[in-house]
């Protein structure tokens, strides 16, 4: 390399960049320094071979006028990895109903207001009205910020007066939630104390009976979503833990994290939030934006007298969910049909076909549709794999898909770049063929970049 024929001596120098008129112009709204940044940009990218010299005018263009139309600095990503929730993507996306209720409430909206009486009304009323008929064996609803809020108001809410409250907890449920966050750290944070019982691999009804006492607050038992034990085994069911807890009057809560409302035939070892009020289950928890498929929240439901404890703690108003959360759950809940649940429950052979087609609209890209297993993700089934389709490229398409326009995120395997459509809404597709002609056609992808 370094002969006049490297092509990245071509690269447009940064003051013939500055001078165009588009980026001048856009200079004066966004500011020098942002509009030299996407120059800069734009000419790595041609360093390490993702573009070709005479497209980086062009890419910083593109990324200035994105600059110019967005408020935000979220880009919007094709999650094009097979990972349904995706924590790394936002997690669940949300339907087209949560997303128009969202625009509805960022105005003035009824949210503590009664219309027909002209004066205040409960909050967020219809959200709870829409998880109550959700999950008709809760006597009482309440939301909060996210999961991990609902545990620490739990365990605030719950702790006994005077002196240190306990909460129980088998050894082999002591999850981290991830980004090291640590569950027992969390609840121990509120002052609380636990108690661990059994092991890592079993623990038995005899163990929690054990230890409860006048100090215990609830017995806690938790879904480990996002591990599995397997081999020598032994847990406590929500049914057994309901007799044990019964004879002392000690609320059984049960986390079950994914926030699947119902069985679901396609998630066996998933807990949902119906069966384990039915088992018995005091008080259960759960995420709104995993397997709901909604918002980011935290659903408590269950008894009614233990639900308005909560409510009533002054906690509850420091993790209170704002107008936009309560409007995006309640669309949701009124909704089932999710895209979680449309990526989840995805027809291999539609998958397939659609693979397909986009392999034949860019033969140049040189792909190969190859069988993959999509994944629950977000800390949910491990191990379940969702029997799929990928169309197999080189590895070297996967940084210039990312950093295009739209984001386009893939799995990098072995050497190639997996393009899994089954989180993909059909209507991107084209989307995803547009992007890789270009590619193919700077043809770095196939003669493989630099670096
Ligand atoms: C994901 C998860 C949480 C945390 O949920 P957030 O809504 O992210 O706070 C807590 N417990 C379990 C079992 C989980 O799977």
């Amino acid at each position: 390399m370094g002969s006049d024929a490297d092509p990245r001596r071509q690269i447009p120098r940064t003051d013939a960049l500055l001078a165009d008129d588009m980026l001048t112009a856009a200079a004066v709204t966004l500011g020098t320094a942002a509009v030299k940044a996407a120059v800069a940009a734009a000419q790595d990218r041609a360093r390490r071979g993702e573009l070709p010299p005479n497209a980086v005018l062009a890419a910083a263009q593109a990324s200035v006028s994105q600059l110019l139309a967005a408020s935000t600095s979220l880009r919007r990503v094709v999650n094009a990895t097979g990972v349904v929730v995706h924590t790394n993507l936002g997690r669940a996306p949300l339907t087209d109903a949560a997303r128009e209720a969202l625009l509805a409430a960022s105005g003035y909206v009824d949210v503590e207001f009664d219309i027909e009486q002209g004066r205040r009304a409960r909050r967020g009323r219809g959200t709870l009205a829409a998880l109550a008929a959700a999950v008709p064996p809760a006597e009482a609803v309440l939301v909060v910020n996210n999961a991990a809020a609902a545990l620490v108001l739990m365990a605030t809410a719950l702790s006994r007066p005077g002196g240190i409250s306990e909460i129980v907890v088998s050894r082999g449920e002591l999850i981290e939630i991830g980004d090291g966050f640590r569950l027992p750290e969390l609840l121990e944070s509120t002052g609380t104390r636990l108690r661990e019982v059994g092991t890592t691999n079993r623990t038995a009804a005899a163990d929690y009976r054990a230890v409860l006492g006048e100090r215990t607050a609830a017995v806690l038992k938790v879904h480990p979503s996002n591990y599995l034990v397997s081999g020598f085994t032994r847990s406590v069911s929500v049914r057994e833990l309901a007799e044990v807890v019964r004879e002392k009057q000690i609320p059984l809560v049960y986390d079950v994290g994914s926030g699947l409302l119902r069985p679901d035939p396609l998630l066996t070892d998933e807990p949902d939030v119906a069966t384990a009020l039915a088992d018995g289950a005091d008080l259960v928890i759960a995420s709104g934006d995993k397997l709901l498929g909604g918002p980011q929240a935290g659903i408590i439901v269950g008894r009614k007298d233990i639900v308005e404890r909560l409510r009533r703690h002054p906690l509850a108003r420091a993790l209170r969910v704002d107008k936009l959360t309560l409007a995006a759950l309640e669309a949701t809940l009124s909704r089932p049909e999710t895209r979680v649940s449309a990526a989840l429950h995805a027809d291999p052979e539609f998958l397939r076909a659609r693979t397909e087609a986009l392999a034949a609209g860019v033969p140049a890209a040189g792909g190969e549709v190859v069988p993959h297993d999509g994944a629950v993700g977000g800390g949910g089934a491990p191990g379940l794999g969702l029997p799929g389709w990928a169309l197999a490229l080189p590895e070297a398409y996967a940084a210039p898909l990312r950093h295009g326009h739209p984001c386009i995120v893939t799995r990098v395997r072995a050497g190639r770049c997996l393009l899994d459509l089954r989180c993909v809404q059909p209507a991107e597709d084209a989307e995803i063929s547009l992007r890789l002609s270009e590619i193919a056609a700077t043809e770095i992808a196939t003669t493989g970049a630099e670096h």
